[in-house]
C-alpha cells in the first residue's frame, strides 16, 4: 500500500500548523466571519489566492471555477454554486469588494480556441461564459493572453446583471477588481475602466475600478455580453 500523504498532511495541519492560528480561528468561531472581500478565481493550481494577497483565515470569501467565470443570473445556467456564492456573499456577508481573478496560460481560455473532449459536455457548456471574449484570430499565446483579460472583463459585466450587485456598485458600496495574475511574472494586472486596460499592480494607483464600464480595447473594439 504506498504512503497516504495525505492523511500525513492532515497530521502535519493539526500539529504544526494549527497551534499558531489557535486563537484566530477560535474568535471567527466565537464571533463569526465577517470577511471584507469577495473572490472568485480560477480553479488553476497555479493560481493560490492567499499568497496573492497574503489574506489569512476569514479574510476572503473564496469561490473558484474553470475559468474564474460568472454564470447569468437570471439562472439560464441552471443552478450554479457560483452564483449562490455572490448572493450570499453580497447579500448575507456584506462584502465590500469583488474580485474576479484570471490568469496566464488558462486551460479554460485555451480550451475557446482548441475545443473540449466530447464526452466534458459539463465543460462545454460553461466555457461558453467566456465565448464572447475569444478573438477571430489564429490561436497564439498573445491572444490568448488578451483573451483572458477579456474574459475577466466580461465577468465582471455579467456581476453586474446581479441586482444585488449593481445597486451596491452604483451606490459605492461595493468595488469591482478585475486581476489578471501573470503566473511567470508574479505580477497581477489590474483592470483600469478609464483607460480600459490592464495595468502591473507594481505601477498601477488602485487594485481595480468600479462602477463597470464597457470595455474598450485600444482598437476601439468594444466588447460586448451576450447579455446586453
Ligand atoms: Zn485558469
Amino acid at each position: 500500500m504506498p504512503d497516504d500523504d495525505l492523511l500525513d498532511r492532515l497530521r502535519s495541519f493539526k500539529r504544526d500548523a494549527f497551534p499558531q492560528y489557535r486563537q484566530q480561528f477560535k474568535s471567527l468561531v466565537e464571533g463569526g466571519q465577517h470577511p471584507t472581500t469577495l473572490f472568485i478565481g480560477c480553479s488553476d493550481s497555479r493560481l493560490l489566492p492567499y499568497l496573492l494577497t497574503g489574506a489569512g483565515p476569514g479574510e476572503l470569501f473564496l469561490v473558484r471555477n474553470v475559468g474564474a467565470f460568472v454564470p447569468p443570473y437570471d439562472g439560464s445556467y441552471g443552478h450554479h454554486g457560483t452564483a449562490a456564492a455572490i448572493e450570499f456573499a453580497v447579500l448575507n456577508l456584506h462584502v465590500s469588494r469583488i474580485v474576479v481573478c484570471g490568469h496566464s496560460h488558462c486551460g479554460a481560455i485555451r480550451a475557446l480556441y482548441e475545443g473540449v473532449p466530447p464526452e466534458a459536455h459539463n465543460l462545454q457548456r460553461w466555457l461558453e461564459l467566456g465565448r464572447d471574449a475569444a478573438l477571430p484570430v489564429q490561436p497564439c499565446e498573445e491572444a490568448f493572453r488578451r483573451t483572458e483579460q477579456r474574459a475577466v472583463v466580461l465577468q465582471l459585466g455579467r456581476l453586474m446583471e446581479f441586482p444585488m450587485v449593481r445597486s451596491r456598485v452604483l451606490a459605492g458600496e461595493i468595488s469591482l477588481h478585475g486581476w489578471h495574475y501573470v503566473i511567470e511574472e508574479g505580477e497581477v494586472h489590474v483592470f483600469d475602466v478609464e483607460t480600459g486596460r490592464f495595468l502591473a499592480a507594481s505601477v498601477a494607483t488602485h487594485s481595480g475600478t468600479g462602477p463597470y464600464a464597457p470595455y474598450v480595447e485600444h482598437d476601439g473594439q468594444v466588447l460586448s455580453d451576450e447579455n446586453p
